[in-house]
């Protein structure tokens, strides 16, 4: 059951003003997660509520499994949805919350029995039937809203920051658990996250949204690899910013020289995107060349197994540089070394860009 929206167009004030989703197009596939990610107010809820059919687009079309639905009620889709904001209700036991939905289509009794015992077991919460919600954890509660979602075993499952509200350790868990859990039911989903980790690590096709419009769509690999934007470029991986133009057919960026944007002429402003993680530290035995440069450790911050580095190139602005703790041992560097900066990878976009 694959999702196909074209030219989806939602405003909710004047005309004139942006709108919160602006001719969004793309393809969900089956049986996959697709992420909607983008940062708060690029319009992703807007778009899933569309999906949903919680609102009703100004503009374009919405196909279910090949068959338009843009004006079909909410309840016809056949999509379930799990959003932050839609809770449990707290006033019913686990088993009748995810009973709700079958209750309200009026199923036979023992048939709705039966798929909440086998829903309970396929989020692995066979005791919890009587509890209320109350009475759950923060992971286990977003494990019953999305058994309540599958109960009238949707064709499209629709996730909203499903984890939002929840600590680190359990998002995590419960990212892991939801792979497992998609690979099981192969259920076509849709999730909504402003994570870019979340959306990369769980999704296999990726839509990016910024003020209302997509602006690159792929796989997570093609998307982290090939950004098609300077937005897309600092929004995935919280990359350095280099400033500097063109010369001799490279782009000369502070003390370095990377390759340049193809088309790029001499003398045109560029901008050059380099990710903590695409930047590695050295002895300072080598000589200098266009991606190594000499610096000096200002600040080194340990996080866990990875070490967070500020250095300073020269005059230059500081930079920030991830390396694992392993690396950084056997590298036996401490805070005001000299070592060698160098850049493995750096996305070059020229100066003027716009979407
Ligand atoms: P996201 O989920 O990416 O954070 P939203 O889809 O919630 O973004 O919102 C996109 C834009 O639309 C925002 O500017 C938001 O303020 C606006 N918006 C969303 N829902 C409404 C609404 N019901 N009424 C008015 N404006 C809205
Ligand atoms: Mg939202």
């Amino acid at each position: 059951m694959s999702v196909s929206v074209q030219g989806l167009t939602k405003r909710f004030g004047q005309e004139g003003e942006a709108a919160a989703a602006a001719g969004v197009t793309f393809q969900a596939p089956t049986g996959k997660i697709t992420s909607l990610l983008g940062p708060s107010g690029s319009g992703k809820s807007t778009v899933l509520r569309l999906i949903a059919g919680l609102e009703e687009p100004d503009e374009g079309r919405i196909e279910i499994d090949g068959i338009d639905c843009t004006k079909t009620p909410a309840r016809s889709r056949g999509v379930g949805f799990a959003f932050q904001s839609y809770a449990l209700f707290h006033h019913m036991t686990v088993h009748d919350n995810i009973a709700f939905g079958l209750k309200i289509r009026k199923k036979p009794k023992a048939d709705i029995a039966s798929r909440v015992d086998e829903l309970l077991a396929l989020v692995q919460l066979q005791e919890y039937g009587s509890r209320f919600p109350g009475q759950l954890s923060g992971g286990q509660r977003q494990r019953i809203a999305l058994a309540r979602a599958l109960a009238i075993r949707p064709k499209v499952l629709l996730l909203d920051e499903p984890f939002g509200a929840l600590d680190a350790r359990v998002r995590v868990e419960l990212r892991e658990w939801l792979a497992e859990f998609q690979e099981k039911t192969q259920v076509t989903t849709l999730l909504v996250t402003h994570d870019q980790e979340e959306a990369l690590e769980l999704s296999e096709h990726v839509v990016l949204l910024q003020d209302g419009k997509v602006v690159q769509t792929g796989s997570p690999h093609h998307v982290y690899d090939k950004p098609a934007t300077p937005f897309v470029a600092s929004f995935l991986g919280g990359a350095n910013v280099l400033h500097g133009q063109i010369k001799n057919g490279r782009a000369d960026v502070g003390a370095f020289a990377v390759e340049g944007p193809q088309g790029a002429t001499n003398g045109m402003a560029v901008q050059a995107f380099v990710r903590p993680q695409d930047i590695r530290l050295e002895k300072p035995s080598e000589e200098p060349s266009n991606n190594v440069q000499l610096a000096r450790i200002e600040r080194m911050t340990r996080v866990g197994g990875q070490v967070k580095l500020s250095v300073r190139v020269g005059t230059g602005e500081p930079m920030t540089v991830q390396m694992s703790k392993t690396e950084i041992d056997l590298l036996g560097v401490q805070q005001g070394d000299r070592v060698m900066v160098d850049l493995k990878e750096a996305k070059v976009f020229v100066e003027d860009y716009t979407i």
